[in-house]
């Protein structure tokens, strides 16, 4: 258990949630299950009602007709909240007493004597060609609408789909895409996809992604994207696609639709002198201790756009997962209405969905003994196997578990995975008030 810290003995009277997505809900919900009695308004920039972005670069992806449940809200849920739906946070001012007041982007404010800032991550868009017809990102529903559409169209004509990425989405997509049966290459920037989350399994990935005829290009990073012109007609086989990618490596890829899954950034830029610290080791994440409190009393942060300090590691560790942005919600509204004892918390857990298998990953990997070996396999695997469980040990003790398709297998040791407990300082002799120090000779 964490100790809340200087809690408000009577709690906020008007909370003010920006982000109306997972991590705000969340929030929102936590508090009313609290007994939270006073006003609760909940700002989103998005037009939508809060939904799902993991179904985006799977079941949505793949499917144009079908109806696929996108919704985070259950049919008859009443927050009993005010929803300011299609207006976006611009700037926020720290109140006297706690909390702030945020300005909107038609001009009004509101003003919380509770602020929670939920406004998650924004896919990176900073490549040259980005904007570009057949030009797509992923972290919309507007985004997914749209992508849907191109990789429905390649499939039916041909062209081929580059992904642009290292990371769960552009493997995600590059999956979804092959199973409409689109030509799909797949860009990374290490040897192999998802190395940097993986470490020597992604092996295992790479091996999925070429059984089902995804090419991957390794060790290669985009350039920029832009239209195929004339020169390109004479050099490049198959410039009728539209565009071209071009990469590190001086290799020019034609591509009909490109995606780059190329990373998110907390969208925190709004909050920019706002007196709320942001973090530039976190990508510019909202700095909070390990209840989610920003050091503006009052205003708290949770979910993508938020780096919470961690007791257990002794640093501000980020965590860009659904289950994290759902679970921390509760240790806000816990914190936010004075409670003396906050949820436990748990070691980060994602899931990842590719060519009909699921991956899983709980804990922290890099907190092994020995990373170069990816964990013990379990039961005698090998990562040619259609599945196998990872485990990571430091001194004997499991830090992490990483599985494929092995999900009884994989929750059996995530229910045993214990955060690390909180790292103590070193013991300082304690001075007596009255103590004369000796100044050295
Ligand atoms: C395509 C996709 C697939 C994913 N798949 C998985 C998966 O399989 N497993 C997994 O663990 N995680 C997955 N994730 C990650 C997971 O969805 C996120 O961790 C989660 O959505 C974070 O929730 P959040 O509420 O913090 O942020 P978000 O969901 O990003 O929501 C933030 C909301 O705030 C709004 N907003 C931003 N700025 C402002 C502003 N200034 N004013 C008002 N509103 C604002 C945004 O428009 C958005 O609606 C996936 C993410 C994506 C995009």
């Amino acid at each position: 258990m964490t100790t809340a810290q200087a809690p408000t003995p009577t709690g906020p009277e008007h909370v003010v949630v920006v982000g109306a997505s997972l991590a705000g809900l969340s929030t929102a919900r936590a508090l009313r299950a609290r007994g939270f009695a006073g006003r609760l308004t909940v700002v989103g920039d998005e037009l939508h009602r809060p939904y799902d972005r993991p179904p985006l670069s799977k079941e949505f992806l793949g499917h144009l007709h079908a109806q696929v449940e996108l919704s985070l809200e259950a049919e008859d849920e009443n927050l009993d909240a005010t929803w300011r739906l299609g207006e976006r946070a611009v700037g926020l001012t720290p109140l006297p007493g706690g909390g702030a007041r945020v300005e909107l982007s038609g001009g009004d404010t509101v003003e919380g004597d509770g602020v929670v800032l939920a406004t998650g991550a924004s896919a990176r868009c900073t490549l040259p060609g980005v904007g570009l017809p057949g030009v797509h990102v992923l972290r919309t529903l507007d985004d997914a609408v749209a992508l849907r559409a191109a990789l429905h169209a390649r499939s039916d004509d041909g062209g081929r789909v580059v992904v642009v990425g290292g990371g769960f989405i552009a493997s995600e997509v590059a999956a979804t895409a092959s199973g409409l049966g689109c030509r799909v290459a797949l860009v990374v920037p290490d040897a192999l996809p998802l190395s940097a989350a993986l470490g020597p399994l992604a092996a295992s990935v790479t091996r999925l992604h070429a059984e089902h005829g995804v090419e991957v290009v390794g060790r290669a990073r985009v350039v920029g994207v832009r239209p195929a012109d004339a020169a390109d007609a004479a050099g490049v086989a198959d410039a009728a696609e539209g565009l071209v990618v071009e990469l590190s490596t001086g290799e020019r890829v034609p591509a009909a639709t490109v995606v780059l899954g190329v990373g998110a950034d907390p969208t925190t830029g709004w909050l920019r002198g706002s007196g709320v610290t942001l973090d530039p080791a976190a990508k510019g994440a909202v700095r909070c201790d390990g209840t989610g409190a920003t050091d503006v009393p009052g205003v708290y942060a949770v979910g993508d756009c938020a780096v919470w300090f961690h007791p257990g590691l002794g640093h501000h560790h980020p965590v860009e997962h659904w289950t994290s942005a759902k679970e921390r919600g509760a240790v806000v509204a816990a914190a936010l209405t004075g409670a003396d004892r906050l949820p436990p918390s748990r070691p980060p857990y994602a899931w990842s969905d590719l060519y009909g298998r699921r991956l899983q990953l709980a804990g922290y990997t890099f907190l092994a003994d020995d990373l170069e070996t990816g964990g013990e396999l379990q039961d005698g695997a090998t990562l040619d196997d259609a599945s196998f469980t990872a485990v990571f040990r430091r001194g004997g003790e499991t830090v992490a578990v990483v599985s494929l398709d092995q999900p009884r297998v994989f929750a059996g040791i995530r229910r045993r995975l214990a955060d690390p407990a909180p790292v103590t300082a070193p013991a300082v002799p304690a001075v007596p008030a009255d103590a004369t120090v000796a100044t050295p000779a």
